[in-house]
């Protein structure tokens, strides 16, 4: 069983981390200038932390936190468009407690799911360079291990699945990347009984063009259920 504890205080070290210059100083830059529309939010302008079960059988594994949604509010998906694709889904599946997510004291209660990113500072453009989501690889490594429940990834996007499968590599249950090509809905189980699911990433981008759908992405996390024995 994961321990709540331990992911707590990982959670706890992730908020202090500064390996990051740039990072740090975008995301401190940002909660200094605000977005006219939250002129009277104080905001996080931290390292994001994972949210969610400890005991969790999934992981949902994002990018990076948005500039104006978790680097103001402090949990991931949470007050901007992403989050408002993406909970009402985890709620309609049974993995969320409630389907809006607008601050971290607005109750929700996140059951079987946990909820991390590859980068956890918002990077300018949400592009974090290769050197900045290398250093943020650590923590990515020790919530793994302590998720100890875990059976499915689900990796929003392609830089995210190509994180956890860096992770894979390093940890030694996959020797080469070759045969894991990132697609919307595919799927793979790494020795260990580790599945993981690809999916596009619930941008505005992809969501207000179509590109990935509602239905779309609740068969992704009911997939996820049912492969996680749920
Ligand atoms: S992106 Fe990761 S490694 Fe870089 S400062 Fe933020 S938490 Fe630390």
């Amino acid at each position: 069983m994961g321990s709540a504890s331990t992911l707590a205080a990982l959670n706890a070290r992730i908020v202090r981390c500064e390996l990051c210059p740039r990072l740090r100083a975008y995301c401190a830059e940002v909660a200094r200038v605000r977005r006219r529309a939250y002129a009277d939010w104080e905001y996080w302008g931290r390292p994001v932390p994972s949210f969610g079960d400890p005991k969790a059988r999934v992981m949902a594994l994002g990018l990076a936190p948005g500039a104006h949604g978790s680097n103001r509010t402090g949990r991931p998906f949470t007050g901007d468009g992403s989050g408002d694709f993406l909970y009402p889904i985890l709620y309609d599946v049974g993995f969320a407690s409630q389907p809006k997510a607008a601050s971290r004291d607005d109750g929700m209660k996140l059951s079987g799911l946990w909820i991390t990113s590859v980068a956890r500072c918002a990077p300018p453009a949400n592009k974090p360079t290769p050197e900045e989501l290398r250093n943020c690889v650590p923590w990515l490594d020790e919530e793994m291990r302590l998720l100890t429940n875990l059976r499915v990834v689900v990796c929003l996007g392609r830089i995210a699945f190509d994180g956890l499968l860096a992770h894979a590599m390093r940890m030694g249950r996959v020797t080469t990347r070759k045969g894991f090509d990132f697609a919307h809905g595919a799927e793979y189980e790494l020795p260990g009984r580790l599945i993981v699911i690809a999916s596009y990433h619930p941008s505005l981008q992809n969501t207000n063009t179509g590109k990935l759908t509602r239905a779309m992405m609740l068969d992704i996390f009911r997939r996820a259920r049912k492969a996680a024995g749920m």
